[in-house]
């Protein structure tokens, strides 16, 4: 009797999801496939063996990745992350200072609709503050998203803006200098970059 045995991987979807597509340059789903070997007998698989290896495969070319890929953001991630990053630095600059003050809230807003909001209101910013005033909202995760996307340039833009909603009720105090040097680092920003950038803000509102 001829018996014939062979060896093959198959793979099974353990997941499915949204990712940035090289290949078709655009967001598209996944299936994220795990493989295994499998001892076959007249080609049907009949013995699993060891785990071979798993990828990340663009639902729509075909394209396979490693699983890597999915530390990259979406383009849907990249376009939240400046909103999101920009609603965090505002509201830790209006706590800061006086977050009742009407002109620093109406600067807040503004730079906050500039970064992509465009329906952001002040109801919308009394809710933000009280989500960061009882903790529930991490002000540092959106800042650290933003931070891996925003070239230099950008980022002394981002921090200039969320200054300025600390200037638009006068001088800035110790407690929202203090918070702009704290959404600078977390934008990766050294120390003496981001007091150079507060004072050029600072000499500029007073010009
Ligand atoms: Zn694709």
């Amino acid at each position: 009797v001829l018996v014939i045995f062979g060896i093959r991987v198959l793979y099974r979807v353990v997941g499915r999801g949204l990712l940035h597509c090289q290949r078709c340059g655009g967001d598209r789903p996944y299936r994220h496939r795990a493989g295994r070997h499998w001892l076959t007998l007249f080609f049907i698989p009949v013995i699993p063996l060891t785990k071979a290896g798993e990828h990340v495969q663009c639902t729509e070319c075909g394209t396979c990745y490693r699983m890597g890929v999915l530390d990259l953001p979406t383009v849907a991630q990249m376009q939240a992350a400046l909103p999101a990053g920009m609603t965090a630095a505002a509201t830790t600059m209006l706590r800061a200072g006086d977050p009742g003050s009407s002109l620093a809230r109406r600067r807040a807003i503004s730079a906050i609709r500039e970064a992509g909001l465009e329906g952001y209101d002040d109801d919308a910013l009394t809710a933000d503050l009280a989500l960061a005033a009882e903790g529930i909202e991490d002000e540092q995760a959106p800042l650290a998203s933003l931070a891996v996307q925003l070239a230099l340039p950008a980022a002394e833009w981002f921090l200039a803006d969320v200054v300025r909603i600390g200037l638009a009720d006068g001088p800035l105090t110790a407690a929202e200098r203090r918070a702009a040097a704290e959404v600078a680092a977390r934008l990766g920003m050294t120390p003496a970059h981001a007091r150079g950038v507060i004072s050029m803000t600072e000499e500029s509102a007073t010009a």
